[in-house]
């Protein structure tokens, strides 16, 4: 693949490729798909039992998905709260949370202890509104988790949320502190270090192209093939071609652009430290700066898969005109950075499930084959705990972690093709001409109003969703 995110080229400058999976190979566990999941579960696998036999297939090189081209948000789950209630009920909705906040440690213990440095830094998560629709957003998460006893958010005020943010643009807000950032293809290729180093055995460029459903099971790629006990299916967004998961995904692009460096301009404006902000849409603008000094923001909404196959259009850069239109938006929200330039664009997608939370499994019930996905753009933290899952439905635990994966089981809801795809496009440009309106301080006619309606909730809750 020619063009990669900023991140990837960074991290993968001088890194050598893991060899392509060639002739017959035989695992305990085979995991397939070398993200932050992926590489989660290989890692986990060989914690709690160093002599079992792990390797992993990946299509591209470990990071060359969402994992390397991600905001690097290291978010908890405090902000799905609403949704784990409805799931799971509010005692396991707390817990889940609870963990999902350690998780964010965790990743950067786990990189002090193993000397990666994917620039993690740990300063919060600010939820904001950059418009009189949007404020408030926050409001029916943070009462019901205040209900509980926990204090996850921090209100603030105006003031303070535009000093934070670093340009008035933003009105109000609250903030999540567990929160980090972290430079996300230099973690992806960290943990395949280190998964390397504990013995793990890794294939790049060896895309599966059939799971072959024996007993044992094979993983086929084009080369050869890997004959296992197990199989953990780490695959995000191209799960849904799985045809037991076919109504579990949307398939959305999220289009990322970078600025050039530019570290003194960040400094006038206040914005130096690693914060993660996000605005309150549901085509959600996501920003945060760079060590060396850029901005980058990211924006949901992009393509939508057709029938949710990851097609050339989820690849390099974003389809003619969206670039330009996310770039406005950058310079709309920091209008005294109007004249720095945006020089890098990405793409990647997005597995978007009914619920909003990610789901984990085993296929048809059978045993030996897991899976898990629909993180729906929330995935660089939870991902760890992903690993912690699927590691124990592996080895078949009897633990927290396989009761966590049985209290997060896929939901499906998904409408099927061609519904999906029409439908997702009539309530995407809905969703931007109810966001337009209220940008400029009006409300969106009521057929408008009633379709945008339609769309899965994003942050902000609702109900049921
Ligand atoms: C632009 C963008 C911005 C985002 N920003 C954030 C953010 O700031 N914070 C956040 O928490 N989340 C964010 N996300 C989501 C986050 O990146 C994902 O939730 C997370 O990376 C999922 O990790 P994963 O390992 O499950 O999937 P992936 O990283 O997608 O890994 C799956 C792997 O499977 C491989 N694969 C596919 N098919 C095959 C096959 N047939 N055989 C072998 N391998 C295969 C792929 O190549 C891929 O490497 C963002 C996503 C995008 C696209």
């Amino acid at each position: 693949m020619a063009l990669r995110s900023l991140w990837l080229d960074e991290a993968l400058a001088g890194e050598e490729d893991a060899p392509r999976l060639e002739g017959e190979e035989r695992a305990d566990v085979c995991v397939v798909g070398g993200g932050y999941t992926g590489l989660w579960t290989a890692l986990r696998l060989k914690e709690l039992d160093p002599a079992v036999d792990v390797t992993l297939v990946e299509a591209d090189v470990c990071g060359g998905g969402p994992s390397g081209r991600n905001g690097g948000f290291v978010l908890s789950w405090w902000a799905k709260f609403t949704k784990l209630e409805h799931l799971c009920g509010g005692e396991e909705a707390v817990r889940l949370a609870r963990a999902s906040a350690d998780a964010v440690a965790a990743i950067g213990e786990f990189c002090s202890e193993h000397g990666v440095d994917a620039h993690y830094r740990h300063d919060g998560w600010l939820w904001a509104a950059t418009s009189a629709a949007q404020a408030g957003a926050w409001d029916e998460t943070v009462q019901a988790v205040e209900r509980h006893g926990v204090e996850a958010f921090v209100r603030l005020d105006p003031e303070e949320v535009a000093r934070r943010a670093g340009s008035p643009a933003h009105l109000a807000g609250v903030l999540e502190p567990t929160a980090a950032t972290v430079q996300p293809a230099l973690l992806a290729r960290g943990l395949r270090r280190v998964a390397l180093e504990r013995g793990v055995r890794v294939f790049e460029r060896s895309p599966m192209t059939r799971l072959e459903r024996s007993r044992p099971l094979r993983v086929h790629a084009a080369r050869g093939h890997v004959t296992a006990e197990r199989v953990v299916l780490a695959l995000n967004a191209w799960l849904g071609q799985v045809p037991e998961l076919k109504n579990e995904l949307f398939v959305i692009a999220s289009d990322m652009v970078a600025t050039d460096p530019a570290p003194e301009r960040l400094a006038e404006i206040g914005l130096m430290d690693g914060i993660a902000i996000s605005d309150s849409r549901l085509l959600v603008n996501y920003y945060r700066t760079t060590l060396d000094g850029r901005l980058a923001l990211g924006q949901g909404g992009g393509a939508l898969a057709h029938g949710a196959k990851v097609t050339g259009i989820f690849h390099g850069e974003p389809p003619p005109g969206r670039a330009e239109h996310v770039a406005r938006s950058l310079h709309e929200l920091y209008p005294a950075l109007a004249d720095v330039p945006v020089s890098r664009s990405w793409t990647g997608p997005i597995d978007r499930s009914w619920t909003g939370v990610p789901f984990f499994g085993r296929l048809r019930g059978r045993l030996d084959v897991s899976f898990g996905a629909g993180y729906s753009g929330n995935g660089v933290g939870p991902c760890y705990l992903g690993g912690r899952m699927l590691a124990s439905l592996a080895l078949d635990l009897d633990d927290e972690w396989s009761y966590s994966a049985g209290l997060l089981p896929p939901h499906g809801g998904v409408p099927p093709e061609p519904v999906r795809y029409l439908g997702g496009r009539l309530v995407r440009a809905a969703v931007a001409r109810k966001e337009r309106a209220e940008d400029a301080g009006k409300r969106p006619d009521p057929v408008t109003a009633r379709v945008a309606a339609l769309a899965p909730a994003g942050l902000v809750p609702v109900k049921h969703r």
